[in-house]
């Protein structure tokens, strides 16, 4: 053998035994990095007590502060999560974050890069189940939650039942869940939770971001109570942008992480106070980004809705809330807190009073429209009404006939 040769093998040889050496180091910082993941042990009970070490001081400190009286029922809680992408991921690790008892996952995408520019999921999660790669993060987060993931397409009609039957039985004791929340970017998916939470009784809420990047709105929805989605047109807000740059074949929809951002708080900002019994729940709130405005909105079921469990439910809210002696909470407001004798920031203190329900005249809060127009039967009904051909007596005796 030359001397050359004898040489390059030897080079070699170092370099096997550096390649083994570097090989050994990424093991191991890859072990300390799951040990480190595996150190947070489970907590049976949560805790006020404030040191370093306990992750639910801060939360439970909200009872201190008089906003939450009992936040450990956060524990009880179960949540289903429909899309875990730009706006559902966040909120699916927020709750986490919070302490709910259980979340069930249902998205039957996979990670991309090309929703790096949104938060949460990171590059090496490319390709994984969207669902799956949620749970593989949010279980080192925090243990205590319980997860169970769907990775599947709810709108056919073999994975509805399956989505009905985890409202259904979904909670940690096996019965109904506490809340949906719909992070769905399209109105099949959204149409597919309304009948289901029809059907089932379900409260749940919606949440949406526009194709533009900025805007967007969350909604709550109390079946028979508050309007569903096939009472009336999803309500948007309004952006004075041509519809023409959003509505194109082809055309990539914008994302901000902000705006997701901000939606998602909200929508788990209102789950809180709707799980914990805190603050006022929110109907609708929308946002636009461009002026940084909050329009605000509250709406009825429509009698005439389509989905006939829809109808079938504001029978039974009618019925419940006439047996029920509705007591609404008194806000008393220390009078000392409100009135300011010298004001020297010039500040003027304005009353706001409820939102007004205007689903009669189809009218909608400022800065909101319905995304198009309701049906022909509303037009048909305030143009009869408003006809002065017919006399009152005679619409009563007509009305008396058909009721017979
Ligand atoms: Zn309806």
């Amino acid at each position: 053998m030359s001397d050359s040769s004898k040489k390059e093998i030897t080079d070699l040889h170092t370099r096997i035994q550096k390649l083994k050496e570097d090989l050994q180091t990424s093991k191991s910082a890859k072990m300390n990095a799951e040990q480190g993941n595996a150190k947070r042990e489970k907590i049976t009970k949560m805790s006020a007590e404030v040191v370093d070490s306990n992750p639910y001081s801060r939360l439970m400190a909200l009872k201190r502060m008089g906003i939450v009286d009992d936040y450990e029922r956060i524990r009880e809680k179960t949540i289903i999560v429909v899309g875990v992408g730009g706006v559902g991921s966040i909120v699916a690790d927020m709750l986490t974050r919070c302490g709910a008892g259980k979340l069930i996952l249902f998205d039957y995408d996979k990670v991309e890069l090309a929703n790096m520019n949104r938060l949460f999921y990171q590059p090496h999660q490319s390709g994984l189940s969207k669902v799956e790669a949620a749970k593989d993060t949010l279980i080192h987060i925090n243990p205590d939650v319980e997860f169970e993931t769907h990775n599947m397409n709810i709108t056919t009609m073999e994975n509805f039942n399956k989505f009905v039957d985890r409202i259904r039985h979904g909670s940690l004791t096996g019965g109904k869940v506490d809340l949906v929340l719909s992070c769905v970017d399209n109105f099949e998916a959204r149409m597919t939770i309304n009948t289901a939470c029809n059907e089932e009784m379900q409260i749940w809420m919606e949440s949406g971001v526009s194709e533009n990047a900025v805007s967007g709105h969350i909604q709550f929805i109390e079946p028979g109570r508050t309007a569903c989605f096939a009472c009336l047109p999803p309500l948007v807000v309004a952006m004075n942008i041509d519809e023409k740059t959003l509505k194109r074949d082809g055309v990539c929809a914008a994302s901000l992480p902000t705006t997701m951002a901000v939606v998602a708080g909200f929508l788990v900002q209102n789950t809180l106070k709707y799980l914990l019994k805190f603050g006022e729940v929110s109907m609708y709130v929308g946002y636009n980004a461009l002026n940084d405005f909050f329009p605000k909105e509250s709406m009825l079921a429509n009698p005439e809705c389509d989905d006939k469990y829809c109808r079938k439910r504001q029978k039974e809210y009618k019925e419940r809330i006439a047996n029920e002696k509705v007591v609404e909470k008194e806000i008393v407001i220390e009078s000392d807190q409100i009135t300011h004798e010298d004001n020297d920031w010039g500040i003027e203190l304005v009353e706001e009073s409820a939102p007004e329900i205007k689903q009669e005249t189809r009218k909608v809060a400022e800065g909101l429209q319905l995304l198009y127009d309701p049906v022909k039967h509303v037009e048909m009904e305030s143009a009869e009404t408003s006809s002065p051909a017919i006399d009152l007596s005679s619409l009563m005796a007509q009305l008396k006939e058909m009721n017979k």
